[in-house]
């Protein structure tokens, strides 16, 4: 059994941050971070594009990023929290410079700053295309010069432990829920142990994986929200998923390689499986009309052809400009036999970004006592109905700091809870056939891709619950009778997080942000978060 002040599920940006600040601040208190995998596989080590930060005060202002996360946001923000994200992030950003971190400078010496949808102004900084793993790689180090941080990989984190755990009943409605620790499987020894902490932080990132094509890694399981849903926490608009209009249609191949959309910028045309060009049917700004109207045409396409992908059309294009702008795209196209000049890229929409998930408070608080969330995995305010480009690195980092704020003020009154009993293994086996698994995981990705993606309908909805529910009977039976692995649990929690995303789609009788449905076409008057 291990214990520990400062628990940390999570190693990417929010994660690591919070760490360093909770460790630098309790120089005598031990600080345990937990990672599923290795230590850098997190959704941050694969942004590309930056952080986005008001940092040219002549030209540039916090009112005006306000503005730009307000109408991404489509009426869903919390002003608040926009407010304190945008005003406190210059601050954040130092911080993670000083940590070593290195950012792109213009030949006079400036932050050189990138503009991307949705944005008024430049202000989004970054490390060629390439920021994520360079703040994972500053954080990482940062992280090995702590001496009070352990930091253990390969540890999977299969339940969060509250009073259900001694016996009692908990339900939705009972009061101060506390988190006590965790339970975690490691995989170096495949065993369940017991980790009691204080202070538990959740910064367990996205849930991509949840459909067939997705830009995020493997680990974005939506672990954290579903074990926060069965301790019978608040989860938060769940509905809510950023689609990425084109990333390579490549089955098999996951997480997807993004085609960014840049390449219609300089002239690539969509055309679906017939060769036909579409756009025109859709929106007058034709394959530049932003992007989530991109990614509902493109999805339209596909289930009026019943295709998995349209094409994106280069061929008319200078290739020795494209080749010399998009030298990473040309490449990956070349290394699967796809001659730019000659062959259409096959391209299809992709999970991309939750913006719901666990509620939390402005300190990062959840509906759990002692345990905190922050990253992808919470659900701000931040947001709303969709977010702005490059404001997830952002929010990452000033609720991080919040959580730490608020933990370094309350550790010293919390002790670490006794009586926990271990990890029950009675009456399970070693999985016997993992086509179960397997099976079952490409079920509910087609069953999310099919009728819970870009748009969305009435029947889609009912048919998707239906079918989910079947594979969670099954799933929790087998659950009951097999020996915990990562597999079993990851596809648990998947299917959690699909049943949350179908659940807050149903009840969201309206058309708003990134939650398209036809049946409902307008957004209501009614301004509500869904809370599951
Ligand atoms: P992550 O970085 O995803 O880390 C999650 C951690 O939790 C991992 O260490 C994982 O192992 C651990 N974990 C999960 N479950 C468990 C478990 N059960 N047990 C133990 N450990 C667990 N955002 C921007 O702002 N700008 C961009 O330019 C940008 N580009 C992007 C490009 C791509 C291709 C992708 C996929 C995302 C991009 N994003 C971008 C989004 C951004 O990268 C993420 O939202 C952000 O990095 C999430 O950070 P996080 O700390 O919350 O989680």
């Amino acid at each position: 059994m291990h214990q520990t002040d400062f628990l940390v599920v999570g190693s990417g940006i929010a994660g690591l941050t919070y760490a360093l600040k909770v460790a630098e601040q309790c120089p005598d208190k031990k600080v345990t971070i937990l990672t599923k995998t290795r230590e850098d596989e997190t959704n941050t080590k694969y942004a590309q594009g930056g952080v986005a930060v008001v940092n040219d005060l002549e030209n540039d202002s916090f009112e005006k990023h306000i503005e730009d996360t307000l109408i991404a946001g489509d009426g869903l923000c919390n002003e608040q929290v926009v407010e304190i994200v945008v005003k406190e992030g210059p601050d954040r950003v130092n911080e993670l410079i000083s940590w070593g971190a290195q950012f792109d400078k213009s030949p006079d010496g400036d932050y050189s700053l990138g503009k991307e949808g949705g944005h008024s102004e430049f202000r989004v900084i970054h490390h060629k295309d390439v920021t994520g793993r360079e703040i994972e790689r500053a954080l990482l180090e940062a992280i090995r010069r702590k001496k009070n941080i352990e930091l253990i990989t390969h540890c999977f984190v299969v339940e969060l432990i509250t009073q259900h755990h001694l016996g009692f009943l908990v339900t939705k409605s009972t009061q101060d829920i506390e988190c006590y620790g965790i339970y975690v499987l490691n995989l170096k020894t495949n065993k369940i142990e017991k980790i009691l902490s204080k202070l538990t932080l959740l910064a367990t990132g996205g849930n991509g994986q949840v459909y067939r094509t997705t830009t995020n890694p493997v680990i974005a399981t939506g672990d954290g929200v579903a074990m926060v849903y069965r301790a019978k926490g608040r989860i938060e608009n769940m509905e809510f998923i950023q689609f990425h209009p084109t990333a390579l249609y490549q089955p098999g191949e996951n997480p997807s390689f993004l085609i960014t959309e840049a390449v219609r910028g300089d002239g690539g045309i969509l055309r679906n499986i017939n060769g036909e060009d579409f756009m025109h049917k859709y929106d007058e700004r034709l394959s530049l009309a932003p992007r989530d109207i991109v990614a509902r045409a493109i999805d339209s396409e596909m289930k009026i052809t019943g295709t998995e992908h349209v094409y994106l059309d280069c061929r008319h294009m200078d290739m020795e400009k494209f080749v010399h702008h998009f030298p990473n795209i040309y490449e990956k196209c070349k290394s699967i036999g796809i001659d730019v000049s000659k062959d259409m890229i096959p391209v299809a929409p992709a999970a991309h970004y939750s913006c719901g998930g666990i509620k939390t408070d402005e300190q990062g608080r959840t509906s759990i006592r002692n345990l905190y969330a922050a990253g992808e995995c919470a659900s701000t305010g931040l947001h709303g109905a969709n977010r702005l480009a490059s404001n997830s690195l952002l929010e990452a980092m000033v609720f991080a700091h919040r959580c730490y704020l608020d933990a370094v003020k309350t550790i010293d009154s919390i002790g670490l809870k006794e009586n926990v009993p271990d990890w029950n293994t009675l009456g399970t086996n070693a999985p016997r056939e993992m086509i179960l698994i397997t099976q079952s995981l490409k079920e509910l990705k087609q069953i999310m891709s099919d009728y819970v993606g870009i748009v969305r309908t009435n029947v889609r909805l009912e048919r998707a619950m239906r079918r989910l529910d079947i594979l969670h009977l099954e799933t929790e039976a087998l659950y009951k009778e097999t020996a915990v692995s990562p597999q079993l649990c990851e596809l648990r929690n998947l299917i959690t997080a699909g049943y949350l995303i179908v659940k807050g789609a149903t009840f969201r009788k309206e058309s708003r942000g990134l939650h398209y449905n036809t049946d409902y076409p307008y957004k209501s008057d009614l301004v509500q978060n869904i809370i599951l």
